[in-house]
């Protein structure tokens, strides 16, 4: 759909980053590395909601011994997390995970990145660049005049030299900061300067709903622009948040083949018949383990909502106390009002399975149809075609501008 910049393509376990692969999720998981149970509980929660990669710390040699016992059972690849100890590097790949995430403001002496990036090339293992705004190099901040796209890019810029020295190229990079328009420009530079697979993220975005719109604000404007191969999503929230958070966005920009539901809901008016917020959420957590890969509408009123969604591959609208089924703007049901959501989640799964046509097919669409006709003429009748009571409004504010 976008014209993505063209990338060198690296593999992290089997999954390839970058040279025109589909775009990835990561996320990262918040257990002890060393609780290998509880670890491996929360990869299986992440990979079910849509991660591809995950990272784990790897702070301590216990940490490493944990990854050793995690990697194997893991059905995701894993990437260690390595900050201030080099040797935890080592560990990490003696472990034998997928791959490296070094941070470049966090160690510094050539020697021991040549060692590690050694090591990298002799397994083949790829290592992710990871620059952060919050811990980069004091010498860059000094040179710099304080945190800039400039000085991040090039702490990026200083490593790929001592990995370039040592022969190493399996190279994937990130230039986080916690600041949006900071992080976009940073990553444009880099973008200019790097043939490398590039990973997205605003780092430290918080608890969600803010933490969402900036690390969506961040990575969907490089997106759409063609930059980035691997996507992260940082915030304050169970992990699996992040993992759907970054699956919903790369399926919304259509960077990704649809898996889930793709759930629409009117923002509701005076002519709801229906609390559409309480219906639109309890049908989001009704599908929120289906693999449903269809567009399903939840709308407020039978007078508008099967017109307005229908697009949708399914949907239902209220009306009169009951639920108006309509599969690509046809109405094929009614049910009571109680039943909307059971009832969405049967249709849907026979869509599934059938597809529309046949779920047209199987309805009685000339009685639903009249139903609905009903249903609608009743409330067109005692709501009119001015539900929101806007033109006596009209009125009002005419006589208190003329008084
Ligand atoms: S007119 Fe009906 S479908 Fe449209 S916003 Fe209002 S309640 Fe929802």
């Amino acid at each position: 759909m976008y014209e993505r910049r063209h990338t060198q393509q690296i593999s992290v376990g089997k999954v390839p980053v970058g040279g025109g692969s589909p775009i990835t999720v990561q996320s990262m998981t918040t257990t002890k590395t060393a609780d290998v149970e509880g670890t491996l509980q929360q990869i299986y929660a992440l990979a079910a909601a849509g991660c591809d990669i995950v990272r784990c710390t790897c702070n301590e040699q216990e940490a490493a011994e944990g990854l050793a016992q995690i990697v194997p059972r893991s059905p995701i690849p894993i990437i260690a997390d390595i900050h201030h100890q080099y040797k935890m590097a080592l560990a990490a790949m003696e472990a034998g995970v997928h791959g490296l995430r070094l941070n470049p403001g966090n160690i510094r002496k050539p020697e021991h990145i040549k060692a590690v990036a050694s090591e990298a090339r002799d397994r083949c293992l790829p290592i992710r660049i990871g620059v952060n705004g919050g811990s980069l190099d004091p010498s860059l901040y000094e040179k710099h005049g304080g945190l800039t796209a400039a000085a991040m890019v090039e702490s990026a810029l200083q490593e790929i030299a001592y990995f370039h020295e040592v022969d190493f190229d399996l190279i994937k990079i990130s230039v986080k900061a916690s600041n949006v328009p900071l992080m976009v420009d940073a990553y444009r530079l880099l973008a200019d300067a790097v043939k490398y697979p590039l990973h997205l993220g605003v780092t430290e975005a918080g608890p969600p709903p803010a933490g969402l719109v900036k690390a969506t604000a961040g990575i969907s404007t490089l997106l759409l622009e063609g930059i980035g191969d691997t996507i992260r999503y940082s915030l304050t929230a169970d992990p699996v948040e992040e993992a759907r958070a970054g699956r919903q966005l790369l399926e919304a920009l259509g960077l990704r083949e649809r898996k889930n539901v793709d759930l629409i809901a009117c923002p509701s008016c005076g002519r709801a018949e229906i609390d559409v917020i309480d219906v639109a959420n309890r049908a989001m957590k009704a599908f929120e383990d289906k693999k449903l890969p269809l567009q399903i509408a939840v709308m407020g009123c039978v007078v508008n909502g099967p017109g307005e969604a229908r697009e949708a591959d399914l949907g239902i609208a209220a009306g009169n106390k009951r639920g108006h089924l309509f599969v690509k703007g046809r109405n094929v049901a009614v049910v009571p009002e109680s039943e909307m959501v059971e009832a969405l989640v049967e249709w849907a799964e026979f869509i599934h399975e059938h597809g529309t046509d046949a779920a047209i097919a199987r309805a009685d669409t000339k009685l639903a149809e009249r139903e609905a006709a009903r249903d609608r003429s009743q409330l067109l009748d005692e709501k009119g075609a001015d539900a929101n009571d806007a033109g006596s409004k009209i009125v009002e504010i005419r006589k208190t501008v003329s008084d």
